[in-house]
């Protein structure tokens, strides 16, 4: 038996046999070449493993995601099967003796260099990226090495992983996981975003993980401390008693906290608290509601484009006209698209930037790609006929930037017009707080937008300078810093001075230990990943407004972190 140790990224128990995902070597020396005709050979060999494969992926999405998450495959497929494409290839061979998988690559240069001749439209850009993919699927086999993806997983899987993107998870087999650990990645990071929403167990930054577990071992995560995840490989047979009564427990406390879902999130003094969900699918919302959501405080819209496609107009508008449906006249924000940082959108080929967190992301990439802004925003516009839609505009830095959104909202809007098509009249545009400047703004644009929502995973990173998904600095990314508690106090006066309310969507407004702070930092709305629901229901009821004053007053008088934490954990004790 060994046992390792991470940081908590989502809490929770569980066990399971380990999924090593890993992405493959593909080098290959290219000196070392048969005759054509069994390069050849190879290449239909190579042809049928892939389109099998392939095939394979598109029966399970099409069951678990919806058969439009299919038809992404059907598209690779298409390519497997054109005799142009393979005519390409097999010319190469033709051409000089080389291998299979120099072939592969030169005709997949070819198509690169005409592609990028071409207009530079996104949806070249899609084509390329399927073309992109296939061909790395069909060198993949040439080699002979395993398809490792997230698509389709054998039963109680606990996905282990150097790191997860979101591009590796956008597909993944969700009724199959009952976990994830990673060696990469801080608590806020992608993974443990996705798993509190799937309410799954995860941990982050685990030293040597990948060198010291296998394939198939036999794992208990245990996250049930707020701090330190423990992951047991082939734990003996009175470890694994003991952890099952710790799972039991576990989940006995999850059902007395379930029990109180559909209770109001009201202090004990009456003050009452909007509690809302942070979702990322129509799928997470199911799930959300089922543990309470009566509201949306952040969509993530930006998974909608991890898939592989880049949805258009219509696409979007049925995902949000069903969520605000689903919603019935709940409040459903929805933050217009956040790509860039760790989100890569393939399908839009963007350029690799030396500082992504600091570079094209979020409201910037919108700015540039303003036809798919434009989309969106109609999109949501058309939506919000059925419900209470608000948007919400990511990192924004400076005053102007929110009124240029607004403006192109506007521009939407009239576009509409212009279809004849009815909307609502104008949904409330808020701010997300999540870079200095915008909290140092934030008299500024709270006096121009209609609420704003503190998103701390990335003001934390961005006050404190540490990347959020650098495990070697985890250390550096303070949740509790003095500072970070200040900005939030600062955007939450300068709201309420003119007559907006504060949300929180980031991390932190799901942590028993912050919750009193925020509140009483004058905090009126908290959004969580749905698994955080029932708890921090109970929670709330079990608050007085005015000692939540006093608790917050005092933290952030503090001058360190570790004082705080020391201070919450004495007058809060979270259970
Ligand atoms: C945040 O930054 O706090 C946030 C909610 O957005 P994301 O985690 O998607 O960057
Ligand atoms: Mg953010």
């Amino acid at each position: 038996m060994k046992t390792l140790l991470g940081l908590t990224a989502a809490p929770g128990i569980c066990s399971g046999k380990a999924y090593i995902f890993k992405v493959p070597d593909l080098s290959y020396d290219p000196c070392k070449i048969e005759d054509s005709e069994t390069e050849k050979k190879r290449l239909s060999e190579a042809f049928r493993l892939s389109f099998e494969e392939l095939d394979r992926i598109k029966g399970a999405l099409s069951g678990s995601l919806g058969v439009e998450y299919g038809h992404i495959f059907r598209a690779q497929m298409t390519i497997l099967e054109d005799d142009d494409f393979k005519q390409e290839i097999t010319g190469k061979l033709d051409e000089s003796p080389c291998r299979a998988e120099t072939a592969v690559e030169a005709a997949y240069k070819m198509y690169e260099e005409l592609f990028s001749r071409m207009d530079d439209s996104s949806c070249n850009a899609q084509r390329l990226a399927d073309l992109n993919d296939v061909c790395k699927r069909v060198l993949r086999n040439l080699l002979g090495k395993d398809d490792v993806n997230l698509s389709v997983l054998p039963p109680e899987s606990i996905v282990v992983a150097e790191e997860l993107l979101p591009s590796d998870t956008a597909t993944m087999d969700r009724k199959h996981i009952r976990g994830f650990v990673t060696e990469r990645g801080g608590c806020t990071s992608h993974v443990a975003i996705l798993a509190k929403s799937l309410s799954l167990p995860a941990a982050v930054g685990v030293a040597e993980l990948t060198r010291q577990i296998k394939k198939n071992d036999f794992v208990i995560l245990d996250v049930r401390d707020f701090e330190e995840a423990r992951i047991y490989i082939n734990p003996d047979a009175a470890k694994q008693k003991e952890l099952e009564i710790h799972k039991s427990e576990y989940r006995k406390r999850q059902e007395d906290f379930l029990k109180m879902k559909d209770l109001e999130a009201v202090t004990l003094d009456g003050k009452k608290i909007t509690l809302s969900a942070n979702i990322g699918s129509l799928e997470d919302l199911a799930n959300a509601q089922s543990l309470g959501a009566k509201s949306v405080g952040l969509f993530r819209t930006e998974f909608l484009f991890l898939k592989g496609n880049l949805p258009g107009e219509d696409e979007q508008y049925e995902v949000y006209a069903e969520a605000a449906k689903k919603l019935a006249g709940g409040m459903l924000i929805v933050r217009t698209l956040d790509i860039g940082g760790d989100k890569e959108v393939k399908a839009l080929n963007l350029r690799k930037e030396e500082n992504p967190f600091l570079g094209l992301r979020g409201i910037r990439l919108c700015f540039k790609y303003e036809e798919l802004f434009l989309a969106q925003l109609r999109a949501l516009l058309r939506a919000s006929v059925h419900g209470d839609i608000r948007i919400m505009f990511p990192m924004i830095s400076s005053v102007l930037e929110f009124r240029k959104a607004g403006e192109l909202a506007a521009k939407a809007a009239e576009e509409l017009k212009s279809r004849g098509i009815r909307r609502r009249s104008d949904p409330p545009l808020g701010v997300m707080v999540e870079t200095p400047a915008a909290v140092f703004l934030a008299d500024e644009l709270t006096r121009e937008a209609g609420f704003v929502s503190i998103g701390t995973n990335d003001l934390t990173q961005y006050i404190l300078s540490v990347d959020r998904g650098n495990e070697d600095i985890g250390s550096y990314y303070r949740t509790f810093s003095p500072a970070v508690l200040r900005a939030i106090g600062i955007t939450a006066r300068a709201a309420e001075k003119n007559g907006k309310w504060t949300g929180i969507c980031g991390e932190l407004a799901g942590n028993p230990m912050a919750i009193p702070v925020l509140l009483g930092l004058g905090v009126a709305e908290l959004s969580v990943t749905a698994s955080a629901l029932p708890q921090t229901i109970a929670q709330i009821r079990g608050l007085d407004s005015g000692k939540c004053r006093k608790i917050a007053e005092k933290a952030v008088s503090m001058a360190t972190e570790e004082d705080i934490k020391a201070y919450l954990k004495e007058e809060i004790r979270p259970e």
